[in-house]
């Protein structure tokens, strides 16, 4: 009997020696200690042997079921403790490695002249409005003395959504909107998108364009040229030069181009001015009578004076930017310049 509990105790032992798992070592507990286990067992069928033998190997099975005991505790505590060790070194966090730089925002080129331009205006009562950008041909051509056989629709190309809704080629309909709806007097500036199936270095099939609308009472052209030559001044600084061009648009009459001594070779001649000297930067005239007559003002009461100016051409000119398809790739190394 004894020669048999020194065989089933090197048995557990072994079985210990080869055990990998927290599962396996409760098996070995529950096979040996459980209460069905091969040494509860023994131990509750020791009145069945010799009395002469039993305390011997009650004693011995005891020893047994203690050392196998601790043991199994031990196995299962160094395996707990592995267990921890693991999870602490896969989740390891090296507080040296260096950190990820944040990339901040910066305003966009084309948001800041355009803020730039609506702070300058401001000063003088301008109010910014916005319009749709899918526009009813009523107002970004008829309304505007732009009507369907007019040589002047030549002149801008056009996205058309149906025959009579298009992407607005300018932003000039808001005037017609506000003047609907209001009457003078009028002093509002309309930023936003316009579109054109136009693509080159200078040409984007969607640009941002600014309009502003002046109507009042007694309005000349000598307002016109005081707020414009004003504003130019405070835009690209107080010495610039600026020349009034006679020019020709449907919604104006009469009209002028505008122009200011080129800031990249003050006036001696370079690529960016076609070696001209000069910068043409916006378009300007007093309000058409014929756009009144189409919003029920007087054109004898009333006049006005509008103009409107590209602002990725500014931005281009004030950062001196030579490809217009740069401000829309939105690649972070070209906007972070800024
Ligand atoms: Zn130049």
């Amino acid at each position: 009997m004894l020669i048999e509990l020194e065989e089933l105790q090197r048995q557990a032992e072994s079985e210990l020696k080869k055990s990998k798992t927290e599962e396996e070592l409760l098996a070995i507990k529950t096979k040996y200690l459980g209460r069905k286990g091969i040494l509860t067992k023994l131990l509750r069928g020791l009145g069945d042997i010799e009395p002469e033998e039993r305390p011997q190997v009650g004693n011995r099975c005891n020893e047994i079921k203690a050392t196998l005991t601790a043991a199994i505790e031990n196995a299962l505590k160094a395996r707990t403790s592995l267990k921890k060790k693991e999870v602490l070194l896969r989740d390891r966090i090296d507080v040296t490695l260096p950190g990820r730089r944040i990339r901040f925002g910066r305003e966009h080129p084309v948001a800041s002249v355009c803020k730039d331009i609506c702070d300058i205006f401001a000063a003088l009562g301008f109010s910014a409005v916005q319009g749709p950008e899918i526009e009813l041909d009523y107002y970004n051509f008829e309304a505007l003395n732009i009507p369907k056989d007019h040589p002047a629709r030549d002149m801008q190309d056009t996205f058309y959504v149906e025959d009579n809704i298009v992407l607005r080629t300018h932003t000039s309909p808001v005037q017609i909107r506000v003047m609907e709806k209001q009457r003078p007097p009028i002093r509002i500036l309309s930023p936003g998108r316009v579109y054109r199936p136009d693509s080159d270095i200078s040409h984007t099939p969607m640009f941002h364009q600014i309009e502003g609308l002046l109507v009042d009472k007694g309005v000349t052209f000598g307002d016109l040229k005081g707020v414009l030559t004003l504003f130019l001044k405070q835009m690209f600084g107080g010495d610039t030069a600026l020349r009034f061009r006679p020019s020709f648009f449907p919604f104006t009459e009469p009209s002028a181009e505008v122009d200011i001594k080129c800031v990249m070779c003050r006036g001696a001649g370079c690529r960016v001015c076609s070696q001209s000297g000069w910068l043409e930067i916006l378009g300007s005239g007093m309000v058409d009578p014929e756009v009144f007559k189409n919003v029920n003002y007087d054109p004898e009461e009333f006049s006005g004076f509008a103009f409107g100016l590209g602002l990725e051409r500014i931005a281009m000119l004030k950062y001196g930017i030579s490809d217009i398809r740069l401000f829309f790739e939105n690649d972070w190394r070209f906007l972070e310049q800024f």
